[in-house]
């Protein structure tokens, strides 16, 4: 038991005993501005137990005190209840703590505005002070310390209060203040995002949609909340769409994109990529949010690149690709269903050359018309393609049969008759068409082999006709590719070799010149003469190359001979044909060759058939007046076998007529049989132009041509065509191996 002494002890013992009470209050303070810093973690049991054991701690101190200073000895009294209960409610918070740690985050119930009921607190402490005031005043007291006590606990207690309560809404404002300005600037985020935001609930429900949803979707976005997801999407995208959906409920965070079309208020469809995001478990959110694209744009692009893929660009037809697709397609159906299909192989006859007398530009008009005249002749159902080039191609399903197929190739036929506007020009352009129809275990590419070769052969049977397919066709087209491949390596192996038939002055017998005539020495089938494979360099286009090689080598040739037979002043005749005075570079490659064999142009003479004149288009006229200004000379080969129209001989640059061979074997037969000879004979010299008889076989023959005013010609009665060495020897021996009439001066 403890004796104060008063005034000094006494009053200095009883600031020390209320420093405790005065100590915890602080305490009380500290540790709720510590946790008042930090949210609360919505632990308020917890908090409310803390607070309340520290408080009923203070006032069993005061309560302590209070009994120390009236009987003046510490006594176990109900005090110690006080501090028992205080003890209980601090083992409570630790025991809230411990068990029921809450989640950190925002509900709205946080947000809502509180009122402040403990603001009246200073107003309260100013008054407790003027009270004990009045109170001292009007009873004034026997122990002024005790009172004085009293009246300062409650004033730092009311104090403390209202400073707790004051760094608790501090600390709410701030953190408020936090959210509002995170949330303004996602509002503003989602408010001008192009993309369009939906939120929908766990069952697909709009719950909010972005203001961008009137611009993209074209729907008002406050009509949208509410309605189900599904509604807005394409009937035929609803299934996909729906797995989608359930698959983003099922699982935590981002999807991967989708592609859905939606349904646009006026029925058009808009295709959108979207990307889901749960945030169903998300108290603020608690949604499915669905970010949407609008991807119309780069669909239209993948949609333009894919037909590109699949079609002409010239004509809109199906391409190759997609002409193969669709015959693999029909052959397997028409496996199951036991139907034929037909495929058409149609090629336009001599585009090449509508090309090279319009110009390329009025050669697309060409292919874009007759792949009209195409498409409207097959039937809906059919496929038309442009498979190249002037190549095209129908795919006719379900055929009925034999019928329906003469109905097509008698509607191309009619279409085809009728003449194509080009330049200004009506243009008769023909097609040639092979024709296939597919067996039972056929692949795509034999019946399109097949039609191929029922193609070609229409166009060597004469062009413009329709010829199907037959099985004896194929070995005829492997024996061309084999040969083609063959002439191929010819020119490259130097297989090719000129021979030469002289060219004599029918008086003298002297040799004026040589014509130059190509061979082949198959390694195989041996001495191939021009009958067998220039027809097919022409077909192939190979004659380009053919035609070079034997135009260089002849010009070298001439020009050898010219050199160590300068008295003779030989000519060397080349035989151009019809599709080398088509090509561009002709020109240009008879320039080199005089060039490079530097012999005077008017050695060398360019044989055309008059047949190629016959087509008088715009390119062979220009071309021959072109060769005409290198100095050459230009002759008609096999004259009067063509249809001869003869004003052409006027307007081309001709120097030379050479007369066929039938019109010769006439001549020697008596005066009557020579008539048409001497007609040309006579007509040259109208003209004047020289002219060559060819063919000459005996020496009837040459006086009468002599006779008829013929002074050249050429044939075996002079010499058949020789090898360069045969016909070099002929020269030195300045003789010709039969028959010795000849002379060589
Ligand atoms: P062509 O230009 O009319 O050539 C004359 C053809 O008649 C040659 O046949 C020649 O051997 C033949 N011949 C000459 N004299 C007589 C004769 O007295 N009696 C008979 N029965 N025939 C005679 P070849 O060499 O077979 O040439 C045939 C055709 O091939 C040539 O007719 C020419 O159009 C073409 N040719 C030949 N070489 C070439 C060439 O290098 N390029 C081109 N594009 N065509 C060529
Ligand atoms: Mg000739
Ligand atoms: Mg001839």
């Amino acid at each position: 038991m403890r004796r104060w002494s008063w005034p000094a002890a006494r009053c200095s013992s009883a600031l020390l005993t209320y420093a405790f009470p005065l100590a915890a209050f602080l305490l009380l303070l500290a540790i709720t501005t510590v946790l008042l810093r930090g949210p609360l973690d919505r632990n308020r049991e917890a908090f409310g137990c803390l607070v309340g054991g520290i408080l009923v701690s203070i006032l069993g101190d005061l309560a302590f005190d209070l009994v120390l200073l009236e009987t003046g000895e510490r006594t176990a009294s109900w005090t110690d209840a006080v501090y028992m209960l205080s003890y209980l409610l601090l083992i409570a918070s630790a025991e809230l703590y411990w068990r029921r740690p809450q989640p950190r985050g925002w509900t709205a119930a946080d947000q809502e505005p509180r009122p402040q009921v403990l603001s009246p607190l200073p107003y309260l402490a100013a008054g407790a002070v003027f009270w004990l005031l009045v109170a001292n005043g009007v009873h004034p007291w026997s122990d002024p310390v005790s009172g004085l006590v009293v009246g300062a606990t409650v004033v730092t207690l009311v104090m403390v209060i209202r400073q707790v309560v004051a760094v608790r809404q501090n600390v709410r404002l701030l953190e408020e203040n936090a959210a509002r300005e995170g949330e303004a600037r996602f509002r503003s985020l989602v408010q001008n995002s192009s993309d369009v935001i939906i939120l929908v609930d766990a069952e697909a429900r709009i719950t909010f949609v972005s203001p961008s949803a009137s611009r993209v979707l074209r729907y008002d976005p406050a009509g949208m909340v509410d309605s189900s997801l599904f509604t807005l999407i394409e009937p035929d995208d609803r299934p996909r769409a729906e797995a989608f959906f359930r698959e983003a409920t099922l699982s935590r965070g981002v999807s991967a994109p989708a592609e859905w079309r939606f349904q646009q208020p006026d029925g058009a469809p808009l295709h959108a990529e979207v990307i889901a995001t749960n945030l169903l478990a998300d108290p603020i959110v608690s949604g499915i949010v669905l970010n949407t694209r609008d991807i119309s744009e780069r669909k239209r692009f993948e949609q333009q690149l894919l037909h590109q893929a699949f079609h002409d660009p010239l004509t809109g037809l199906a391409n190759r690709a997609l002409f193969r697709d669709r015959v693999d397609h029909a052959l397997k159906l028409a496996k199951r269903q036991r139907h034929t299909i037909t495929v058409l192989f149609l090629d336009l006859d001599d585009f090449k050359k509508v090309n090279d007398s319009f110009g390329h530009g009025e050669g697309d008009k060409l292919l874009v018309l007759a792949a009209e005249r195409f498409r409207s002749c097959a039937r809906a159902a059919d496929t038309v393609a442009r498979l190249g080039g002037d190549e095209f191609a129908i795919l006719i399903e379900d055929s009925t049969g034999p019928e329906e197929q003469q109905a097509l190739i008698e509607r191309l036929t009619s279409s085809m008759a009728q003449p194509f506007m080009l330049s200004g020009n009506e243009v008769f352009v023909t097609a040639s068409v092979g024709i296939a129809a597919a067996v039972a275990g056929e692949t795509v590419s034999e019946v399109l082999r097949n039609a191929d070769t029922a193609m070609y052969a229409a166009k060597r049977a004469g062009k413009g006709r329709f010829e199907a397919y037959a099985s004896q066709m194929s070995s005829d087209v492997r024996h061309r590719l084999e040969l083609e491949r063959a002439l191929r390596r010819a020119l490259e192996k130097g297989e090719l070799v000129l021979h030469y038939q002289p060219i004599v002055s029918l008086a003298s017998g002297v040799m004026t010149g040589v014509e130059a005539l190509v061979r082949w020495e198959h390694p195989q089938f041996g001495h191939l003469l021009p009958q067998h494979f220039i027809p097919l360099a022409e077909e192939t286009g190979l004659i380009t190359r053919v035609g070079s090689w034997v135009l260089h080598e002849a010009c070298r040739q001439v020009g050898r001979w010219r050199r160590e037979y300068p008295a003779l002043r030989l000519t060397v005749a080349v035989n151009l044909s019809g599709r080398e005075l088509h090509e561009n570079n002709i020109v240009d490659d008879v320039r080199v060759a005089l060039e490079e064999t530097r012999i005077d142009p008017d050695a060398l003479v360019l044989e055309i058939t008059e047949s190629v004149l016959m087509q008088e288009t715009p390119t062979v006229l220009e071309r021959l007046r072109q060769l005409k200004a290198l100095g050459v000379q230009l002759a008609i080969d096999d004259f009067g076998t063509g249809y001869s129209s003869l004003s052409y001989l006027q307007r081309f640059p001709i120097d030379i007529l050479k007369i066929a061979r039938p019109f010769i074997d006439e001549v020697g037969s008596g005066p009557e049989k020579s008539a048409l000879a001497r007609a040309i004979i006579g007509l040259g010299e109208t003209l004047k132009l020289r002219t060559i008889a060819e063919g000459i076989e005996n020496q009837a023959q040459v006086t009468a041509l002599l006779e008829l005013g013929c002074n050249m010609g050429q044939g075996y009665h002079f010499s058949t065509a020789l090898t360069a060495t045969q016909l070099e020897n002929a020269l030195a021996a300045r003789g010709f191996p039969s028959p010795p009439t000849l002379m060589v001066i």
